[in-house]
């Protein structure tokens, strides 16, 4: 890869970043008259931690990184914008990504006035290692999400290594399904390959997605200007708090994921076993995708059920699929019923 400091937008790199009061002073007082606050006690009425170091704390020590090492977003939405922001020079920069994959990078590539350059994965879903070294070349940044949306699968830890020290630009390993997948997560590497940003959330497996908290693992010299861009109080304090009471209590998101797993097997062998299913795509994330002859007519036929799949059809290279989310026991036993009516 380049230097970092190349990689970052030329005119971002003399940038001061706002300092607000809970930077300027982080000790103990009694009297806090230093940040324009309502004075009167609520829950709510003194500005959150800017750098949620708690939190991070707490989630440093479940998935193995230090602090420093940690960026929380809004979301994984707000992470993958504030990455465009850090390194690309709207209407100049070109970033790349794997195609089909999740529909933010192309929005923020978009919204950032960035070209995307998007990299068709082989018919059977799998990396085109080679290609994707050769077409990505002067691109800034390059998203390979694994498990990938709306695919289901993972690719090989060595060839996303190999990609990431053949890139000259900024790594970006999406995560959001790694809590289902029977593969490492990346993360073990940003020291030795600083090129690279691990993308994760509380959004799927940690049953979160209520409360908006993405989080993106790297080198500390990146997570380090990152946090030079970000809005300066982007996880607000109710997100703060309610995470971590819930990470608490993981031991009953263990016991979530074992059930989405198990219950992922079922749905996969009743698929399998229907013969006018065309293709059960093997899942390594918390959702399936089928290939089935008219599979706009099985969107309907759900929906009119009541259940609302997601209709992947007009996706590169995913004519005629649907994606179906793993769901409770009793759930899936509906989904596979009216499956099964459909067809009989
Ligand atoms: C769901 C999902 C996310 C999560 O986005 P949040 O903004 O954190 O909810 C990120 N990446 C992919 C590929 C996803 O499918």
């Amino acid at each position: 890869m380049k230097n970092l400091n190349e990689l970052i937008r030329p005119d971002l790199q003399d940038i001061k970043p706002y300092s607000s009061a809970r930077d300027e002073f982080e000790g103990e007082a009694s009297i806090f008259l230093d940040a324009n606050e309502n004075p009167f006690e609520n829950g709510v009425n003194r500005y959150p931690d800017p750098l949620q170091r708690k939190l991070k704390e707490r989630i440093g020590d479940i998935k193995g990184v230090s602090v420093n090492q940690l960026f929380l977003g809004n979301g994984s939405d707000e992470c993958i914008d504030l990455l465009f922001r850090l390194f690309c020079v709207p209407g100049k920069d070109r970033v790349s990504a794997i195609s089909p994959s999740y529909g933010m990078y192309s929005v923020s590539a978009k919204i950032n006035n960035i070209e995307l350059n998007e990299i068709l994965l082989n018919e059977d879903f799998s990396l085109p290692v080679d290609q994707i070294i050769e077409s990505s070349k002067g691109s800034k940044l390059l998203f390979i999400c694994s498990p990938n949306n709306p695919t289901a699968n993972s690719f090989e830890v060595g060839d996303m290594l190999r990609i990431a020290r053949e890139f000259e630009g900024i790594v970006v390993i999406d995560e959001a399904y790694i809590d289902f997948s029977d593969q490492p997560s990346l993360s073990k590497f940003i020291q030795e390959q600083s090129n690279l940003v691990i993308s994760q959330t509380l959004s799927k497996a940690y049953g979160m997605a209520g409360i908006r908290l993405g989080l993106m693992i790297a080198s500390t010299e990146l997570i380090g200007w990152v946090n030079k861009v970000k809005p300066p109080y982007n996880i607000n304090l109710l997100t703060q708090n309610f995470a971590l009471q819930k990470l608490q209590h993981i031991g009953q998101t263990e016991k979530e994921i074992l059930l989405i797993k198990e219950e992922r097997s079922r749905l996969e062998k009743f698929l399998n076993a229907e013969s006018r299913i065309l293709n059960v795509y093997p899942s390594d994330a918390n959702f399936i995708l089928i290939r089935v002859e008219g599979a706009d007519d099985l969107y309907d036929y759900l929906i009119k059920k009541g259940v609302v799949v997601r209709n992947r059809s007009k996706q590169p290279l995913c004519s005629n699929t649907l994606r179906l989310t793993v769901g409770t026991p009793e759930e899936n036993n509906k989904l596979m019923e009216f499956i099964n009516t459909y067809f009989s």
